[in-house]
This record gives C-alpha cells, structure tokens and sequence, in this order.
C-alpha cells in the first residue's frame, strides 16, 4: 500500500514537473515573439521616418521650415466644370443634355457655342501653317448617336460575330450612346482633307502632327491616346480632339495624361488636402 502511494506520488510528482517544463518553454517562446514583433515594428518606423519628415524638416534652431509646396493640379472654377467634364462608360451625360450650340465650318458641324472660338482660332493656326486640317465630326445629337452604335453592332455581327459579343466589341469602336464626348459638343474629329481615313495612319499626317503639337496651346487634348487605351475604354484615335480649357489642356500635355488621369490626380489631391487640413499640427504630436 505504501508504495504504490508512493509510486503514484512520484508519477504526480513528473508529471507537475512536465507541466513546469512546458510553462518555462511555453513563457520563452512568447517572449522571443514579442521581442521579434517590437523589434520588426522599430524597423518599419526607422524606414517610415525620412517620409513623415519630407513634407516639414525642423531646423538647426527647433522651428519647422515649410519646403515649397508641390505644384498644384490645376482645377477649374465652379461655373467652368463643364469644361473637363468626364464623359465616358462609367460617367454618362444625362439624359437629353443639349449644350448651347453654334455652327464651326461649312458643313455645318456645330460645337458648344463656349469653345467654339477657340476651335476656330486652332484650325486658323493650322491653315496658316500651310495645312488642311478638316472636322469630320463634332457635336452628335442622341439620335445620331444612337444610329451610329448600332450600324456598329451590325457591322460587327457581319465579321461573324454573335450579337452579344458584336455589342460588346461596338462599344470599344463607338460610344455607346450617353457615353460619347461628341454628345457633349466639346469633341471634334479632325483629319487631314488629304487623308480622310480614321485609323492609326492618320497620326502619320502633318495635320495630325501639329494639332498633337500645339492642340494644347488651343484648350485641347488629344483624348484617346495610344498608350491610354486601358484606361479611356477607348481604341487610339489620332484624330479626336476634346476642349478642356487652356489651363487643363497644358496640364494634361506636359505631364503625358489621358482626362481620366487628371480627375483622378484631382481627386487624389483633394483627398490629402482636406485630410491635411483636419490633421494635428505637427507640435501636437510630439
Ligand atoms: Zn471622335
């Protein structure tokens, strides 16, 4: 009896010290965790600090020197939105929206009565170059809008594809009507009167060249250019040119932007401005 209790003692006995075993072993390992955790957390703010301190470097006598603000994106008045007013598959032009129109050359294309002038002005430019830039389209009513859609899909369905997949592939060669800057009167097709052909060949004319050259200096963009095509949803085309109003225009030419760019650069930037504008002052901090 007495030393089968003492066996089971024993047993209890290993077994308690099993259990400290594992505590101690058990207490390392998280403790090892911890030190990894502060010790990688240390680590990532060493590397965040050069980035929290560009926009405000304190100086040798403890103020805060202000470093020259980044360029602002350009953003036009309140009463000048229509003119970089986004217009494509994921913003659509409301229903019926008619701009005020005038007549721009004698075939009697028109354009939004407010760029108008300035469309006039570049085309003079290009004439007095010694070219012939000619507008085979400008502003397009919903209806021509719509006709012109579908005899895509038609055309489309007559390479032998199906319906569904024809109307697809149409959006990408056509507006889907709603979608179409030339509804918006702000878009004009312009190619050379030499070469009235709307593909790739036209960026070869010389027309082409100067209005990609100098359109800017107009208040226009080449809008769909060809490294862009990913993001406008629309194929290449060297021939369309859309008004966003001189400021803009530059903006977009000097920094290789399609107009999606640019809304998002804006909104980008007033994003950090109003976040920037709620944030503690630096002296809050720390
Ligand atoms: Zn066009």
């Amino acid at each position: 009896m007495e030393s089968r209790k003492s066996r089971l003692d024993l047993q209890i006995e290993e077994k308690k010290e099993k259990q400290k075993k594992m505590f101690v072993i058990a207490g390392v390992l998280i403790g090892l965790i911890i030190c990894a955790a502060a010790f990688g957390y240390m680590a990532t703010q060493q590397n965040e600090k050069p980035d929290n301190t560009v926009s405000q470097q304190t100086g040798a006598n403890g103020t805060a020197e202000e470093l020259p603000p980044e360029p602002l994106i350009p953003e036009v008045a309140e009463e000048n939105l229509w003119m970089t007013r986004l217009v494509n598959s994921t913003s659509l032009l409301e229903d019926g929206y008619v701009p005020e129109l005038v007549v721009v050359n004698s075939a009697g294309y028109k354009f939004d009565a407010r760029a108008a002038e300035d469309l006039n002005a570049m085309m003079q430019a290009a004439r007095d170059a010694g070219l012939s830039p000619m507008i085979c389209s400008a502003y397009r009513s919903w209806e021509r809008q719509n006709t012109l859609f579908d005899k895509q899909v038609v055309k489309q369905q007559n390479t032998g594809l199906p319906y569904e997949e024809a109307y697809e592939k149409a959006k990408t060669v056509v507006a889907f009507p709603g979608t179409s800057e030339h509804q918006t009167g702000l878009a004009a097709d312009i190619v050379a009167s030499s070469h009235q052909v709307l593909d790739d060949s036209q960026e070869q004319t010389a027309e082409q060249q100067w209005l990609m050259e100098h359109c800017w200096e107009y208040g226009f963009v080449l809008r769909y250019p060809k490294d862009k095509s990913e993001i406008t949803g629309i194929i290449y085309e060297p021939w369309h040119y859309r008004y966003v109003g001189h400021e803009v225009a530059q903006y977009i030419h000097e920094n290789g932007l399609c107009l999606e760019e640019y809304h998002q650069q804006l909104a980008e930037q007033k994003a950090r401005l109003a976040a920037e504008s709620t944030e503690p002052k630096q002296y809050e901090q720390g």
